[in-house]
């Protein structure tokens, strides 16, 4: 089986143990930290591998913090992840036979070493049961596909969804005025004030979302349709040649604006590797 593991450093110790043991039974495990027991924030991990096991189906995930409360909470905000906190194997077996389970969480300070690999082999050692519990998960995900679609309206909207000091969200709502050259329910594209070629549009979602690292599985669509516009843009403005399009991902990357954009650049010859 796979894994996708992280702890915080409460539970760093006995991360390590279970990396271990996992291994010597011949499961494939990534480690996405943390990697000491420096103090660090429970959720900066939580939701590195619960968007890592939502993003591919048949993973399992485990995360380990000091009572597993708020590993839970983490995990379980990312769509398409169903988290449970077991403190006995009876719930871990349970948690993926009933509930189709896919991370495991535990307390660091609650299960003593050897219990917690007999509740990572009932873990293992279990599979969905389906019938009448299909019934239940399939509400589950419902319940969260309609939570999904009302932030998605609420950010069409520019309530939730936006960022009241963000100036692309600004731009979206036309409360800044930009040089449109693409919109549709989703998506907006703008040129760019400072233009670094003769054409030089900006692509954005838009709904808030400040970084590429912040996307989660429900973006996939909106992002294809962001690349999708780029190449319809790039139609009209007649760039047969050739175009770029980048996207700065943090400041170390040269990002300014903290809201998802794309760089469309052409018109003439664009070097490569780019400065
Ligand atoms: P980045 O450095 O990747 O975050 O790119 C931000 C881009 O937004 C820069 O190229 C800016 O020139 C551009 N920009 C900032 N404010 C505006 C605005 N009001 N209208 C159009 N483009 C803007």
């Amino acid at each position: 089986m796979r894994f996708e593991i992280g702890s915080d450093h409460r539970g760093y110790e006995l991360k390590s143990r279970i990396i271990s043991w996992l291994a010597e039974r011949g499961h494939a495990v990534n480690d996405r930290g943390c990697d000491g027991v420096e103090s660090c924030d429970y959720p900066d991990f939580g939701f590195g591998v619960a968007r890592a096991v939502a993003a591919s189906p048949g993973t399992q995930g485990i995360l380990i913090c000091s009572n597993g409360i708020g590993m839970s909470m983490a995990a379980n905000k990312v769509p398409g992840v169903r988290a449970a906190l077991c403190l006995t194997p009876a719930m871990a077996s349970q948690a993926r036979r009933h509930n189709d389970a896919n991370v495991l969480v535990l307390g660091a300070d609650n299960v003593p070493y050897v219990e917690s690999l007999a509740i990572v082999s009932a873990w293992l050692g279990a599979a969905f049961e389906g019938g009448r519990h299909e019934r239940r998960v399939r509400k589950l995900v419902e319940g969260e596909s309609a939570r999904l679609a009302d932030a998605t309206t609420k950010g069409r909207r520019g309530d939730s969804g936006m960022n009241q000091d963000c100036i692309f969200c600004k731009i979206a709502s036309g409360a800044i005025p930009a040089e449109k050259v693409f919109e549709d329910d989703d998506v907006l594209g703008f040129r760019d004030i400072h233009p670094a070629a003769p054409t030089h549009v900006l692509l954005i979602p838009k709904a808030h979302i400040p970084t590429l690292n912040d996307l989660a599985p429900e973006h996939d669509r909106l992002l294809g349709r962001l690349v999708r516009a780029a190449g319809e843009v790039a139609a009209r403005e007649g760039l047969a040649a050739g175009y770029r399009l980048v996207g700065n991902c943090g400041r170390g990357a040269g990002q300014e604006v903290f809201h998802i954009h794309f760089h469309l650049l052409g018109g003439r010859p664009l070097d490569w590797p780019p400065g």
